[in-house]
């Protein structure tokens, strides 16, 4: 018999795929450049399903059916474009290569072109879910042409996370845009997890709470409206006690932050396309501004200024610190989903965002209640302008911002760095705002640089004569 699917790349998340597939039931053609990781997953999971061994990529791509399906799990980079160059050389019309690593969206649109030149059907598909995912259900999103969904699509639903009966995976649009959405999604847990990291700190440091009361807080909240995979796992991490120390493990770990780039390639697209993700540029920067421990060090003893006392009631700052992690979240996604918006229409994808809303509720990292409400938000309404002006999401913010705004306030009297939180209430506040001091930012420009402006009562663009008379004429 010969495979369905074929897996090359069998570290963490390529075995776990193969070993998903091969549960639900499909022959899975196995190949790893080093012969030993695919020798241990036959000797460890072996007999879980059916697969077939390979050592060469001649013998792994003659071990498939046509058209033949290929997902590739190596290393983003360098490494994936080595390998879609040896398989495209030993593949035929039709056939399929899937690159389900953490490609960068522009590299796929380039791979997709190439590949199509040369009668291959090239799929980026982001992949979310982390290993727990890739084995028991990640959310998949395959970008890539449409016929190619039809032959790989039912493969992938199968194996991806279903919420409600609706698996996490469906097909997003052309070439790089299954990509590009699992970098935003990426961006967006960049944003959720410093907006929890916030509300933990306001929590140890306004209030003095010990870490153990902390993650219960954290506990209740996710049978709330906050209920997701992150503030569930923020519960779990907080009530590990190192056995060492007999501290909380929180405390014996280094704070300062990792990151592999995703978040990064969010915020670097977000100026390109000129759509303020403040909330995702936040998290990336508050990791970067962690990591720089040297300066920090060299910085603590400078004095603080602080001028509030600690919030009495603590019940009624926790109630606070959940309404003001909502609202920030709101904008978090409201920017995300916005920039997706932007990407999409900038390379005429007609991505769909209630689409993602549907398959982010389960297998992926922000998996969480709250996207059924974004889906029903996009439901009522697919051209929605912001998704803070969704009906829900509205009447819930506007429930929140007094809770929002003492949350700020007193984190910035009392010297609590809260990046995320004041920035997405300052975004909020901005846009609201009827009048923006935008309009001194062009006369600025119009001053130095005669860059002109418009005037809200008549049409027409304008210069002031700064250096002559000062009248006004008419561009
Ligand atoms: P790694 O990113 O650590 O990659 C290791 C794999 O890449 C090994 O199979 C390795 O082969 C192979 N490889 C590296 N260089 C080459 C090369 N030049 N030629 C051929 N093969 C090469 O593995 P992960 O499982 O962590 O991730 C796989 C992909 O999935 C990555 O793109 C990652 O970004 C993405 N991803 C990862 C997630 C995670 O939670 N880890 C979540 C979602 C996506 P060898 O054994 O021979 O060294």
């Amino acid at each position: 018999t010969k495979a369905q699917i074929g897996v090359t790349g069998l570290a963490v998340m390529g075995s776990n795929i193969a070993r998903n597939f091969a549960h639900h039931g499909y022959t899975v053609a196995l190949h790893n450049r080093s012969i030993a990781k695919t020798d241990a997953l036959i000797a460890d999971h072996g007999s879980e399903g059916s697969f077939i061994r390979t050592e060469t990529m001649e013998e792994f791509v003659a071990a498939l059916e046509r058209p033949r399906r290929v997902l590739i799990m190596v290393k983003a980079g360098d490494p994936t474009d080595a390998v879609i160059e040896e398989l495209a050389g030993l593949m035929e019309q039709g056939d399929i290569i899937i690159d389900g690593g953490n490609s960068l969206y522009t590299d796929t649109i380039r791979r997709e072109a190439a590949m199509s030149e040369r009668g291959l059907n090239f799929v980026g598909a982001g992949i979310s879910g982390g290993e727990e995912g890739a084995l028991n259900g990640p959310s998949i999103m395959p970008g890539g042409p449409v016929e190619s969904y039809e032959s790989l699509g039912p493969m992938l639903e199968s194996i991806s996370a279903h919420v409600d009966g609706e698996p996490c995976c469906t097909h997003i649009g052309p070439d790089g845009s299954g990509h590009f959405v699992k970098m935003v999604h990426n961006g967006i847990e960049y944003a959720d997890m410093q907006l929890i990291g916030e509300a933990y700190d306001l929590m140890r440091k306004a209030l003095d709470m010990p870490v153990a009361e902390i993650a219960d807080i954290f506990r209740e909240w996710n049978s709330g409206d906050l209920d997701s995979y992150l503030v569930e796992i923020t519960a779990e991490v907080l009530s590990q006690v190192d056995a060492e120390t007999g501290k909380p493990l929180v405390d014996v770990i280094v704070d300062a932050a990792g990151q592999k780039g995703t978040g990064r390639w969010t915020v670097k697209s977000a100026l390109d396309l000129g759509i303020p993700t403040t909330g995702i540029a936040e998290a990336v920067f508050a990791r970067a501004l962690s990591s720089a421990t040297d300066q920090r060090k060299q910085a603590q003893g400078l004095e603080s200024g602080a001028l509030a006392a600690a919030p009495t009631d603590a019940a009624t700052f926790v109630d606070d610190i959940n309404k003001a992690l909502y609202a920030s979240k709101v904008v978090a996604y409201a920017q995300g989903f916005d920039q997706i918006a932007a990407g999409s229409a900038e390379y005429d994808w007609n991505v769909k965002p209630g689409d993602l809303a549907t398959i982010w509720r389960g297998g992926c990292i922000i998996r969480a209640k709250f996207l059924n409400r974004i889906r029903d938000a996009y439901a009522e309404n697919p051209d929605l302008p912001s998704l803070l002006l969704a009906p829900y999401f509205r009447s819930a913010v506007e429930e929140a911002v007094d809770s929002w705004r003492r949350v700020v306030s007193t984190a910035t009297l009392m010297g609590i760095p809260v990046p995320a939180f004041a920035s997405s209430l300052a975004y909020y506040d901005a846009l609201r705002s009827e009048r923006l001091p935008a309009a001194l930012t062009q006369g600025l420009r119009d001053f130095f640089g005669a860059h002109t402006y418009q005037r809200i009562d008549k049409p027409g663009t304008f210069h002031t004569l700064w250096s002559g008379d000062r009248s006004e004429v008419t561009e």
